[in-house]
């Protein structure tokens, strides 16, 4: 989508540091983190949300994430994906946020 954040970060429009990247998904820091390291994941493609999304692609987002917590964050780490208003999506375009480095408190506000 032309005037989705995430499709110009996806697309190098706009610059990011990008941590991982192959064909489907890139992994870059999140602008304004959360906890000490607060990576996000994305689908380059554009999907709105988890619910719009292939299964397939859904695994291989999670895969990707756990992966990522594995290698940077031993201690262990939270993979959030946040939908629509109530559930505290600002960003339209499907991500998974990666947070660690902190102990996570539950429950999430
Ligand atoms: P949401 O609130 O939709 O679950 O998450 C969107 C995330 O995108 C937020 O954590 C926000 O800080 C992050 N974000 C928004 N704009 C940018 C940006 O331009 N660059 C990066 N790296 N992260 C962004």
């Amino acid at each position: 989508m032309s005037d989705c954040l995430f499709c110009k970060i996806a697309a190098n429009q706009i610059p990011v540091k990008r941590l991982d990247e192959d064909d489907l998904s890139l992994a870059f820091a999140d602008i304004n983190p959360q906890a000490p390291k607060h990576l996000l994941v994305i689908p380059k493609a554009h999907y709105a949300t988890a619910a719009d999304a292939p299964a397939e692609l859904l695994g291989a987002l999670l895969a990707k994430a756990a992966a990522l917590g594995e290698r940077e964050l031993p201690n262990g780490y939270r993979i959030v994906i946040n939908t629509r208003d109530d559930g505290g999506q600002t960003v339209h375009h499907l991500h998974l946020h990666l947070l660690g480095g902190r102990h996570m408190g539950w429950p999430p506000g």
